[in-house]
């Protein structure tokens, strides 16, 4: 079963029609790649993919649960409980040190404080941090601060992530080595993203590609 199943996703703002019948699936353990110009509306589907905006029709179901049958709170507990972000700027909160920051998804679930201590300390170790996990984010490199946020998107063991040029201000060595750890978190944790990228190496790299042209995605 998929983990994820959009169909017939439209979108518009105003006068423009971005998204005109998208279909998408997401499996466990599987890196799927959206590539397509900018502008092409790429950003919106992972928005509405993500839960964080609406569609005008179709329908979107996660972990086989009916997204439409959500509302205010429960949409917002389910997001933060079953969806991960990473976006291009890595959002951390500069007052937090990293192990600080990588909690916040357990502290608004209402985790138990030894899980989360335990849980962070994890993926303190996977992703190559447990030396900067009292570090402000404004003390780690570029490429450290990255893999604290998608530490973050991680902490609640999400059905899915979803990045947004997730290595588009990062340098390329940098670059690689965040493009790497997916496919270990991938091939570790099966764990599922839906990542939008112009970086042909991660598009390469990815499970599927699929391009967003003309409102819609075709696989390539
Ligand atoms: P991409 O991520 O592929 O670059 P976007 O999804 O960001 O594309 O944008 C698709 C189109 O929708 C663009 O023309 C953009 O200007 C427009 N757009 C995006 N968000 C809004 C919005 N909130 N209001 C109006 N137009 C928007
Ligand atoms: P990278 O090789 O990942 O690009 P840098 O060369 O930028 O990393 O940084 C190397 C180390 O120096 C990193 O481990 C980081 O923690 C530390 N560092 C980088 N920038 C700062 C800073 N502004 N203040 C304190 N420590 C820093």
């Amino acid at each position: 079963m998929s983990i994820l199943s959009a169909n017939n996703i439209f979108k518009r703002y105003e006068d423009l029609q971005v998204l005109s019948g998208v279909n998408f699936s997401v499996e466990a353990a599987k890196l799927s790649a959206i590539v397509g110009p900018s502008g092409a509306g790429k950003s919106t589907l992972l928005h509405i993919l993500g839960t964080l905006d609406q569609s005008d029709s179709g329908s979107l179901s996660i972990n086989g649960l009916d997204i439409s049958n959500l509302k205010g709170n429960e949409l917002a507990r389910f997001r933060n409980d079953s969806i991960g972000f990473i976006f291009q700027f890595h959002n951390l909160l500069p007052e937090f040190t990293a192990a600080e920051n990588i909690s916040i998804p357990a502290y608004i679930k209402k985790s138990n404080t030894k899980e989360v201590e335990k849980r962070t300390t994890e993926l303190l170790s996977i992703l190559g941090l447990s030396s900067r996990a009292h570090h402000k984010p404004g003390q780690l490199s570029g490429g450290e601060q990255q893999r604290v946020a998608v530490a973050r998107a991680l902490m609640n063991k999400p059905a899915i992530v979803f990045a947004d040029e997730p290595s588009g201000n990062l340098d390329s060595k940098n670059a690689e080595e965040l493009h790497h750890l997916f496919l270990k978190l991938r091939d570790e944790l099966g764990q599922a993203f839906v990542i939008v990228t112009h970086n042909e190496d991660l598009a390469e790299m990815a499970d599927e590609r699929h391009e967003m042209k003309d409102g819609s995605l075709t696989r390539i």
